[in-house]
């Protein structure tokens, strides 16, 4: 796996509030569905958990999506804006609202409500325990 998709995986599972580390394993739950998922403390992914934008990227620099993405400093990749997510549930979510983009009404509820999800168990990555 590239080494940034291995860094932002590890900086959304330190600043995720629900993941605690154990033995060089953390442990988290999906954003969506909250089935349980494991990161090693190098960023390597184990099992079905994959890196989520939750303002999909897609979405950056779109007017109707303006609101969403200052809550993260108009940055896709702001650790605010990265989430673990099960291999399921993201890729169910790739076909739903990110395809439909942000000028559908529910589908910019949709992300509202899982950034919001996301801001509440954002933990400062000075929180996080050490290795
Ligand atoms: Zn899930």
């Amino acid at each position: 796996m590239r080494a940034a998709l291995r860094r932002r995986l590890l900086v959304a599972t330190q600043t995720d509030a629900l993941a605690v580390l154990h033995d060089g394993i953390w442990s988290t739950r999906c954003l969506h569905c909250r089935s349980a998922l494991q990161v090693r403390d190098d960023g390597e992914p184990l099992g079905l958990a994959t890196l989520e934008h939750v303002v999909p990227q897609a979405w950056f620099g779109r007017r109707a999506a303006a609101a969403l993405t200052a809550q993260v400093g108009d940055d896709a990749d702001d650790p605010r804006n990265l989430a673990l997510a099960c291999a399921r549930c993201n890729h169910d979510k790739g076909k739903g609202h990110d395809a439909r983009g942000p000028g559908d009404v529910r589908a910019r509820e949709v992300v509202e409500a899982l950034l919001a999800t996301r801001l509440s168990r954002w933990r400062d990555p000075m929180d996080a325990p050490a290795r």
